[in-house]
């Protein structure tokens, strides 16, 4: 066949290794290709947090492929799927599992392009035998124990006339085996490696869903493993890892050892505000289930802060309590054609560091940024300066919040405009897939890190009564909080808080979570 790499008007096919799971394995050529994709075809070894990276628009393909032939779509489908999308002009990545050449077909799928006269190219990846390994903590490989590794298929049984594996070798042939699909015939595997010379005590592990917040893992011996396999209730996708680097298992195994591993854990913020916990809780092995209670949108009447903004000479302060208060101020402000020299003859306020930087970018500095970082606080900071008897202050705000910072300075002779900037949403839809995650029991805690999570995501929960809110979140799942006005908000729920940080930071509570959660496995 002649494979000329033609530049040519048809499209290109990118047969990329998605690694083995873990979303962090992929090659960064395989993130750049991912993120120019215009069709992605991809199926179920291939962790879906990738399809991430897939630009918005682009069409994703799954083909499914579970072992044990319950493919949603057969090789040939698969081939002639590719060709087809190829044929259309357009970039198609095909992501793989592992490494698409270590038992992956993806020499086959490739010479149909090359039949069609369509472009591709091969990004390896982290195939699921060196990953599983690593993350069970066996070195395959290690000078005092094993000086060679075989990748064999397990798929074929040994035996059967049409094996192409030559077990009897491979039983002393080779220090380390490592055996892809091998469960359904292990029993078959086990004994031809014994009955060809290789000792019955040979250590082995069998590692199930390899490097993801799934992982389960078991060892035993040739002799041994198919019985604990057995009992353990292992299935698919595993691998079988035999030979004596096994035993170093007991010094180096890490990833089912972090503090949260196993763990599944509700993250409630925004999308946007998400991932710092996510990645804190991930890195001490959880599994994030993200649920964003709150969606944040402009207001659809701005009348209070246009018309403040025409006037804003006759204001003393203007009063910026959150990020959001910040950034949605400054955008009307904008689009009203004014910029900051506008608020000269303003003082600023702000509650809270990230507020104040969030006002830097507008190339200002806060004139108080009170050192409670509450309404109360600044309220409190102004009273005490002697700034709030006569004074006009403009509030730009949620739509909905709490009225102890208006109310604190009118009380003390003071005149406050509120004037709605943003508002919070609870975002629709994921009611049922929520419910029956809670209802599975295998939720282990819940985080909270505002008031408004809280009533948005009970919103969202939409519980008929008391009963069916505590069938809902049972006695399992505990409640872990960022402070004490969400702990409160929490409690006037019905429900109670099991878990909060002494200081009122992510990380705090990311600690906080993982000090009383530790997993059996770390105990
Ligand atoms: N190309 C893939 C292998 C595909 S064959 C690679 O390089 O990894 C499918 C087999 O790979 C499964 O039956 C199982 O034995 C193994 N496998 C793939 N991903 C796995 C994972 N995360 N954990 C354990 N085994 C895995």
């Amino acid at each position: 066949m002649n494979n000329k790499q033609a530049v040519s008007k048809k499209g290109k096919v990118y047969l990329v290794g998605a690694g083995p799971g873990d979303p962090g394995l992929i090659t960064l050529r395989g993130k750049f290709l991912l993120e120019r994709a215009e069709v992605v075809v991809y199926d179920y070894l291939a962790n879906s947090k990738l399809l991430n990276h897939a630009p918005a628009e682009a069409e994703l393909v799954y083909v499914g492929k579970k072992g044990g032939g319950l493919h949603a779509m057969s090789q040939e489908e698969i081939n002639r799927l590719l060709v087809e999308h190829g044929l259309t002009g357009k970039r198609v990545v095909r992501l793989k599992g592992g490494d698409p050449f270590i038992f992956g077909r993806g020499a086959e799928e490739i010479e149909e392009l090359v039949k069609a006269g369509i472009a591709f190219e091969v990004v390896p990846g982290v195939t699921s035998a060196t990953a599983a390994a690593t993350y069970a903590g066996i070195p395959i490989t290690h000078r005092d124990y094993t000086a060679s590794v075989a990748f064999v298929t397990g798929h074929e049984a040994p035996g059967k006339e049409e094996s192409n594996v030559a077990w009897d070798k491979l039983a002393t042939g080779a220090g380390t085996i490592v055996v892809y699909m091998g469960i359904k015939n292990l029993p078959v595997i086990t004994k031809k490696l014994i009955d060809n010379g290789r000792s019955p005590d040979t250590p082995v592990a069998v590692v199930r869903w390899a490097s993801t917040p799934q992982q389960r893992s078991v060892v035993g011996t040739l002799a041994t493993i198919t019985e604990v396999v057995a009992q353990a209730k292992i299935a698919p996708p595993a691998l079988v890892i035999i030979g004596e680097v096994v035993k170093l298992r007991e010094t180096i195994d890490w990833y089912e050892h972090r503090p949260l591993f196993g763990k599944r854990i509700i993250v409630t913020r925004t999308r946007e505000q998400a991932s710092e916990l996510v990645s804190k809780l991930e890195e001490y092995g959880a599994e994030c289930l993200e649920y964003p209670t709150i969606h944040i949108e402009p207001v659809e009447d701005f009348s209070v802060l246009d018309q403040a903004l025409v006037e804003l000479g006759r204001y003393d302060w203007i009063l910026l309590t959150s990020l959001n208060a910040v950034s949605y101020f400054f955008k009307r402000l904008h689009e009203k054609g004014l910029d900051s020299r506008a608020l000269a003859p303003c003082k600023i306020a702000v509650v809270g560091k990230a507020t104040g930087d969030e006002l830097g970018k507008y190339g200002l500095c806060a004139d108080l940024l009170p050192e409670k970082f509450t309404g109360e606080g600044l309220a409190e900071a102004l009273i005490a300066a002697g700034e709030v008897p006569g004074k006009r202050f403009l509030l730009p705000r949620a739509l909905k919040a709490m009225e102890t910072l208006p109310e604190m300075l009118e009380d003390a002779g003071g005149a406050v405009t509120v004037a709605p900037v943003y508002q919070n949403v609870p975002p629709q839809g994921r009611k049922d897939e929520l419910r029956t995650e809670l209802r599975s029991g295998t939720v282990d805690v819940i985080t909270f890190t505002s008031s408004s999570t809280v009533t948005n995501f009970l919103t969202m929960l939409d519980a008929k009564d008391e009963a069916e809110l505590h069938e809902l979140l049972h006695d399992k799942v505990k409640i872990a909080v960022i402070g004490p006005v969400t702990a409160e908000t929490v409690r006037k729920q019905g429900l109670k808080v099991d878990i909060q940080p002494e200081r009122y930071t992510i990380d705090d509570l990311a600690d906080a979570i993982a000090a009383q959660c530790r997993s059996k496995a770390s105990v």
